[in-house]
């Protein structure tokens, strides 16, 4: 990973967004800036250098882990240190402005923070900075990616040997957690999705106690964490013969989602992408039970923009990778949902996730 690359890119940012100096406090934005893994600390990137501040915990890790920052391990409160730090070496006349992750500090984290800070450092919103940056994701990264989505995709194989009618929700669940985890997986992307029958109309039904049975939908939503790389994949089974509606609802499903992965290029609007599955879905009499949007970035976190939804104006570019997960829910009844991670290309897209979309009972 080119530590040094992504600072600069940002560092590149703050004449422009008016900063002196920016203070990242978001973990999974600090791992991208700089390689850390562990759970305490701020990097404050100023206009000259990189500086990485942690407890005494991570001494170690940090010296080990950190890339293209100096690492200052504090004796003290962090946000004392911080503040302290910032002091004495942050002076200009006429005050110093810090860019800070306003979406991701709460309100009493800010106040108390400031309250810590010398008259003349002001603390300011940079809204999504590190975040707009990790939307494109460099080959590093698409490696780590493919590797989770193909260890991802092998939990499917498991869960169809397990599933049978009998067979409770959480235990199919427990059967792919655990081959994830043998496989090597630091952990799920999210608690796995196992949602059958009505269930299965619930787009987020976490695995329950639930009993499998014969002529019900069972939707698995799930995702591992590879190399600190989430991959996210959803599959539609019917275990038994399927209701008739309910079978030529899932080659709805496909279609649509097969239309927004054809509408996937560089330069194509993410609410256009969108708008291509959804039509699909209209014309087969099934607009209306398509109740969520179409995906998602995803990358360090599972949902990272570009949010792709209806009237989304972010235009796709190479490199990044979303997912494209149409749905169909009737409510009491059953559900179905298709989910493929896909890298954006100049002229299309690669699907990523290997497993066959084709109707499956089992
Ligand atoms: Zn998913
Ligand atoms: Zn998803």
């Amino acid at each position: 990973m080119n530590f040094p690359v992504r600072q600069k890119e940002l560092r590149d940012q703050l004449a422009s967004a008016r900063f002196d100096a920016l203070l990242i406090s978001h973990l999974p934005n600090i791992r991208y800036l700089c390689g850390f893994t562990g759970s305490a600390g701020f990097l404050l990137i100023t206009e000259r250098r990189s500086i990485f501040f942690s407890d005494v915990r991570y001494d170690r890790q940090a010296h080990e882990e950190v890339k293209g920052a100096k690492v200052i391990i504090a004796r003290k409160a962090l946000v004392i240190a911080l503040a302290e730090w910032m002091g004495s070496h942050l002076k200009r006349p006429g005050g110093i402005s810090i860019g800070v992750e306003g979406e991701h500090l709460t309100i009493a984290e800010k106040k108390h923070f400031s309250d810590l800070l010398p008259a003349g450092v002001r603390l300011k919103s940079a809204l999504g900075l590190v975040e707009r940056e990790r939307m494109v994701k460099d080959v590093d990264e698409l490696a780590s990616i493919r590797a989770a989505v193909n260890l991802g995709a092998k939990l499917f194989d498991k869960a169809i040997q397990v599933l049978r009618p009998g067979i409770r929700e959480i235990e199919v669940a427990a059967e792919m957690e655990y081959a994830a985890r043998v496989a090597g997986a630091e952990a799920m992307s999210f608690p796995t999705i196992i949602a059958s029958g009505a269930r299965a109309a619930l787009p987020h039904g976490r695995a329950t106690e639930k009993t499998i049975a014969c002529g019900e939908f069972v939707v698995c939503d799930f995702g591992v964490i590879l190399g600190g790389y989430c991959s996210d994949q959803t599959r539609t089974v019917c275990v038994g013969p399927a209701p008739r509606d309910a079978r030529k609802a899932y080659e709805g499903v496909r279609e649509a989602q097969q239309a927004s992965i054809a509408a996937v290029r560089a330069g194509v609007r993410a609410g256009d992408v969108d708008e291509a599955g959804r039509k699909v879905l209209r014309k087969a009499g099934l607009g209306r039970y398509f109740t969520h949007s179409t995906g998602h970035g995803v990358g360090l976190e599972i949902h990272e923009i570009p949010k792709i939804a209806a009237r989304q104006q972010e235009v796709l570019r190479p490199g990044m990778v979303i997912t494209i997960e149409p749905g169909v829910y009737f409510p009491g009844e059953w559900g179905i949902r298709i989910e493929d991670m896909v890298v954006v290309g100049d002229n299309g897209c690669e699907v990523l996730t290997p497993t066959s979309k084709e109707f499956l009972a089992v």
